[in-house]
């Protein structure tokens, strides 16, 4: 334990110091990273809830550190959004996605890839987002097989350019999702207002349902409801059999979570894929 300094301010000075030196600590080695290719995107494959077959995946990021081991998202993700440098990691998992995209059409036909775009880049003034359709373009790419995933939180950080942006994107014939879908506030206001193709029901519904009658009445409501609106659903964290039958039984239309699979490399996936 530090002991106080004389007057209590000093402790406070030097834990403040400590943090911010742990910060940069932190940002030059995310740095080097990039450098040295050490972020890798894993893919969670999402199941056609009838049919359990595979088609799509979420692209999701890692850190695999010489000496930490592997680094999810959540730890370095925040981080990154402070000093832009979000825009160079977001860039990364496009330019995955779109190779991922290329190589698994190319061997198993149809295939769709979710990916996470954060409010930073997304609602950013100059942002390389907006280069992307071209570049899936020239790789024989359809926008269509990208799915950017948004939340609301991304949709309210944008000073009104987020909107703007949305519709953009739309315009360039991306799919959209919206994630995390009804922890936010107004879920039902934005999806009035958004022209997304897809909402993704969160894991804290999804973790009920087995148990919570309340639960299990919320996602079979979002359900309909997002088909009324001529929206399809994905169910996020399902990681049992009775969490899936009754998912499927409330029409849900495609599942993600553990049960189905972790997230994986791409070897992994593609010999899942082989495999299925
Ligand atoms: P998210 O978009 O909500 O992603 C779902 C998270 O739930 C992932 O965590 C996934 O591994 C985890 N998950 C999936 N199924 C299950 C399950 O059955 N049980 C449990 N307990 N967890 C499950 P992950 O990969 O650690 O990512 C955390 C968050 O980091 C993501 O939440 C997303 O907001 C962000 N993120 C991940 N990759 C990227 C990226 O490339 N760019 C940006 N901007 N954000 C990313
Ligand atoms: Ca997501
Ligand atoms: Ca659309
Ligand atoms: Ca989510």
């Amino acid at each position: 334990a530090k002991s106080l300094g004389r007057n209590g301010y000093a402790c406070f000075d030097s834990a403040l110091r400590q943090q911010n030196e742990q910060r940069l600590v932190m940002l030059r080695d995310m740095r080097q990273a990039l450098t040295d290719a050490q972020f890798v995107m894993y893919y969670q494959p999402i199941v056609t809830m009838q049919t359990r077959q595979i088609h799509k995946a979420e692209a999701l990021i890692r850190w695999q550190h010489p000496d930490k081991g592997m680094i999810s998202p959540g730890h370095f993700i925040p981080l990154a959004e402070e000093t832009q440098l979000i825009h160079q990691l977001g860039e990364f998992a496009f330019q995955q996605t779109l190779q991922t995209l290329s190589h698994l059409q190319q061997r198993h036909g149809a295939f769709q890839i979710s990916l996470n775009v954060s409010p930073v880049q997304f609602n950013a003034k100059h942002t390389s987002l907006l280069k992307w359709q071209e570049q899936l373009h020239d790789a024989n790419l359809q926008p269509e097989d990208v799915v950017i995933e948004i939340t609301e939180g991304l949709m309210m950080q944008g000073e009104g350019r987020s909107q703007a942006r949305l519709g953009q994107l739309i315009q360039q014939g991306f799919s959209i999702a919206l994630d995390d879908f009804g922890t936010g506030y107004s879920s039902l206001a934005y999806l009035k207002q958004m022209d997304t193709d897809l909402i993704k029901i969160d894991k804290r519904f999804v973790d009920g349902i087995e148990h919570n009658e309340d639960d299990l009445v919320l996602c079979e409501t979002m359900i309909m409801m997002a088909h009324q609106l001529g929206l399809k659903v994905i169910a996020e964290g399902i990681e049992t059999a009775t969490q899936h039958e009754l998912l499927k039984q409330a029409g849900c239309d495609y599942g993600q979570g553990y049960f189905y699979a972790k997230p994986m490399s791409l070897a992994d996936l593609e010999a899942l894929l082989y495999n299925s």
